[in-house]
């Protein structure tokens, strides 16, 4: 693997453990000012505006946010198939190799030996690299490698994910916090107009759930589980404002997933050699609050390789 190859299953959201990405759009124009002529124009409108509420309907808090404070909301497809695209047409066509998994490293005299393979084929081979800056999530085999210990501290908390093409709801770029009782809350919010039919959005939601007391737990039972919308739905029974159905959104909703809100200890190195990384693999980060992929950006700009 020569500096710049770049492995990744795949380039679409099918792929993705998560279907949409927040992120600060001040990042993104960072990496702009940073001399890149890298096209990432997610195609929603900044999240203008958060409004959180009781389930009973009373504003609790409302914000329309600053160019500085915004949040890009996007499909995590559009945004891999824009950085691809971006990859591609400055590294060219041979930079990026897709069907691979890392599986480990050797260090030696100055290089890194990766362990490449083939995910239809299993088929591995060795590739020698000068640095291996390891970007691939949570359950990064680097890490393992580097840090043994796979346990992850759960807080307690349920999350549900899922979106639907509706009507926009507001003014189709507000952000919606509602809270119930027992501490369950549900976020909605648009992440694409690239549907169907003109006018309509898809807007992704949240549900979180409290369950049980924080506790430690395995990798095994951190992944995201597929689930039916309606073994969500009674949850959130009667919840709904004129302007928000949250049981025809939840109902309607494909591909709904529910995991535990997870984090891990802090490292205390990051790397050996010429090996590190980036990302969730370094400090995986509560899915909320556009904290982890906002990390993960300010990390790539932060690279070795910038
Ligand atoms: C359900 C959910 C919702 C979230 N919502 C938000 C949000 O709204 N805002 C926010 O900021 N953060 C959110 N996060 C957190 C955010 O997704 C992560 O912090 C961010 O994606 C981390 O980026 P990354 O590049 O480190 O890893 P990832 O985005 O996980 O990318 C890792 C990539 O590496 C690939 N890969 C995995 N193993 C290997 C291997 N062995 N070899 C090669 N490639 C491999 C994977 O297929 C994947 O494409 C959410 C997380 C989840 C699970």
């Amino acid at each position: 693997m020569r500096s710049g190859n770049v492995n990744e299953r795949s380039a679409v959201a099918a792929d993705s453990d998560a279907r949409e990405l927040r992120a600060s759009p001040v990042l993104f124009e960072r990496a702009r000012r940073k001399g890149s002529k890298c096209a990432l124009h997610p195609k929603p409108p900044p999240t203008s505006s958060a409004r959180y509420l009781t389930r009973e309907g009373t504003l609790l808090a409302e914000r329309t946010f600053s160019p500085e404070e915004q949040q890009i909301a996007v499909h995590r497809g559009e945004l891999q198939n824009m950085l691809l695209d971006t990859v591609l047409e400055r590294l060219g066509s041979d930079a990026v190799r897709t069907g691979q998994r890392v599986d480990g490293f050797e260090l030696s005299d100055g290089v890194v030996n990766v362990t490449v393979t083939d995910r239809d084929s299993e088929r591995a081979e060795k590739v020698t690299a000068r640095v291996l800056l390891a970007a691939y999530g949570v359950h990064s085999s680097v890490r393992q490698q580097l840090h043994p210990d796979t346990s992850f501290h759960w807080e307690g908390t349920r999350m549900f994910r899922g979106a639907a093409v509706r009507e926009p709801f507001l003014d189709g770029a507000t952000m919606t916090l509602i809270y119930g009782e027992e501490g369950k809350r549900f976020l909605a919010y648009p992440i694409s107009r690239d549907v169907e039919n003109e006018g309509e959005e898809l807007i992704n939601w949240v549900v979180m759930v409290p369950e049980a007391d924080s506790r430690t737990i395995s990798v095994d039972d951190t992944k995201n589980e597929p689930t039916d919308p309606k073994d969500v739905a009674p949850t959130f029974r009667g919840w709904g404002f004129d302007w928000l159905d949250i049981e025809g959104l939840v109902a309607e909703s494909t591909d709904v997933l529910r995991y535990p809100m997870t984090d891990r200890e802090p490292l205390d190195s990051w790397g050996e050699g010429g090996v590190t990384f980036m990302g969730d693999a370094g400090h995986p980060m509560y899915p909320i609050g556009a904290n982890g992929g906002s990390q993960a950006i300010l990390d790539g700009q932060r690279s070795p390789s910038t």
